[in-house]
């Protein structure tokens, strides 16, 4: 990274607030923390948006846990080994599997009303999961763990909530992070958020492609000032790509869960052929990089963008009361799921690198901490088994705001000397182009199927909107935010092009 910082600042000349823990973002990751920290520390979070413009709010599937009569933690761990192509961290995956029931626990004690039959836990099957282990609420369980964490994280004394601050940059003195340079889209002003620790909890990065299903605040900011902070990063170039999004011109794409096909439903190509069971053993439910490459193969054979959902066959009353938000929105664009064959597509889904940390959410910098999808824990390897990442962001969160809480770093005092500045005047320019280019470029050159001449050319098209862009400031979120997907997808393609082989989620043809 050339420079830490994307504009200058001197920090005695600006609005500073300070606390003890300070967590960027509001989804299950940084909600959790809140939780956890809310009585116990001066804790402020902060979310760029409105509190519900976060991926967990979006989440439909469920949630991961080895409760069954007929599961263990140890048919978890295989299975999530296996989807990861082994390249999982074996410790990071056994924490994850082994601490789901009593997260789960944790949620149902704070209120989460995940559905039942004859009172006990309703159990999904999903894609790449060898037993029914994904607890969900109707087809919307994202929101209602999300509504669930935040209501009781709102009854926290010390706990301050700030929705439209929109962090910049992470504020490092030596090495250690002493908080954030935040801009209050309220106010129009920026100003230092300082705390002893700092919890990065910013979720994904899907806006740097053009087709996705992550809402428009995924633009991937923590991953940006985190690598211009200078953190250790890992896996960056593996990124899960969902087979079932509803194929209508719209950002996000509307994502029709992949429980729907654990209930039964079939993946059809135009002919109305089953391709997938000659492609994997579990058919339409092979892990998502399978079914999405198989997708890429069937849609270039027949000169198409899209293939079919075919759920025709399962009963009326079961997709109703199964996947009522899913099926209504469908009826407003006029797709009947019981009479007709829905359309879509693969959209980019998830980040399964990030911020590299350890089993305690510490990341290489002092002071700073990173959980949820942001993080990479090592829990996916190459590639991330289906509601896993709601399970990570509850368990790791957990455990890292437990540990600051027994460890909390100095505090800071407030007259921090930290001074920017040689950037050329501010502009107040949104560079909307480039981010449409940016993202095309990126869905053509850095999805499914990568080859060296993709990347190469997607590598000089990003040195040229950096070097156009070298030492300039803006003062707004919308430029910011573009600034910070040229520097993370300039980051995937040089780890993309590194990796020559074909592994997990990333596969190249060239
Ligand atoms: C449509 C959809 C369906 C999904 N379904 C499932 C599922 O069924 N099961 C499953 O396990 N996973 C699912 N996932 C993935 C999962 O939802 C996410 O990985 C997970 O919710 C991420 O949680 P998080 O707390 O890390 O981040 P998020 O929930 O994305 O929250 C990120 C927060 O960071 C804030 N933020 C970001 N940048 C800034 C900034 N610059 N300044 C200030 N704040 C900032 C945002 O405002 C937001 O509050 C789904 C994802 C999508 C998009």
């Amino acid at each position: 990274m050339d420079r830490q910082y994307l504009i200058d600042f001197d920090l005695k000349q600006i609005p500073t607030r300070i606390s003890d823990l300070l967590i960027i973002g509001g989804g299950i990751a940084g909600l959790t923390a809140a939780l956890i920290a809310g009585d116990e520390l001066e804790t402020t979070i902060l979310t760029k948006g409105k509190i519900k413009q976060s991926s967990t709010w979006f989440a439909q599937g469920g949630i991961a846990a080895a409760i069954g009569d007929d599961d263990s933690s140890e048919s978890h761990f295989e299975d999530t080994m296996e989807v990861g192509a082994n390249l999982s961290d074996r410790e990071a995956v056994k924490v994850i599997v082994e601490e789901a029931k009593e997260a789960i626990e944790f949620l149902i004690e704070q209120g989460a009303n995940f559905d039942r039959e004859n009172g006990k836990l309703r159990l999904a099957r999903e894609g790449g999961h060898s037993k029914a282990r994904v607890l969900h609420a109707g087809d919307g369980t994202g929101s209602v763990i999300a509504s669930t964490l935040g209501k009781a994280a709102s009854k926290k004394k010390r706990l301050t909530l700030h929705q439209d601050r929109f962090v910049i940059d992470l504020l490092t003195l030596g090495d250690k992070c002493v908080g954030a340079l935040v801009f209050d889209s309220e106010k129009s002003v920026v100003e230092a958020h300082l705390a002893a620790a700092t919890m990065l909890a910013t979720g994904g990065m899907g806006q740097i492609f053009d087709l996705t299903t992550n809402p428009i605040m995924a633009t991937g900011d923590g991953f940006a000032m985190t690598m211009r902070a200078g953190a250790r990063m890992e896996n960056l170039e593996f990124i899960q790509f969902h087979p079932t999004s509803f194929y209508f011109d719209q950002n996000p794409r509307f994502l029709i869960s992949e429980t729907i096909r654990g209930e039964g439903a079939y993946l059809r190509d135009k002919r109305g052929d089953r391709f997938m069971v000659s492609v994997h053993r579990l058919a339409d439910l092979a892990p998502r990089d399978v079914v999405c490459r198989a997708m890429v193969e069937v849609m270039k054979r027949d000169d198409t963008d899209h293939i079919f959902l075919d759920a025709t066959h399962i009963e009326v009353s079961k997709l109703r009361s199964r996947f009522p938000g899913i099926y209504k929105y469908l009826k407003e664009y006029g797709y009947d799921l019981k009479k007709d064959r829905i359309p879509i597509s693969p959209a980019a889904h998830y980040m399964i690198g990030g911020v590299k940390t350890d089993l305690l959410g510490r990341t290489s910098i002092e002071g700073l901490f990173a959980c949820g999808e942001v993080a990479s824990t090592g829990v996916h390897g190459a590639n991330r088994l289906a509601s896993n990442s709601l399970l990570e962001g509850l368990v790791f969160s957990r455990r890292a705001t437990l540990n600051i809480l027994d460890n909390l770093p100095a505090k800071v005092n407030g007259k921090e000397d930290l001074i920017e500045k040689g950037h050329s005047p501010v502009e107040s320019g949104q560079l909307e182009n480039i981010r449409a280019d940016l993202r095309k470029l990126m869905t053509s050159n850095v999805g499914i199927v990568r080859d060296s001449e993709g990347l190469f050319f997607a590598e000089s098209e990003i040195s040229r909107w950096k070097d156009g862009l070298y030492g300039r400031q803006f003062d707004n979120p919308a430029a910011w935010e573009v600034q910070n997907m040229i520097d993370l997808s300039g980051e995937i393609i040089l780890k993309a092009l590194a990796r020559t082989e074909s592994v997990g989620a990333h596969y190249r043809v060239g």
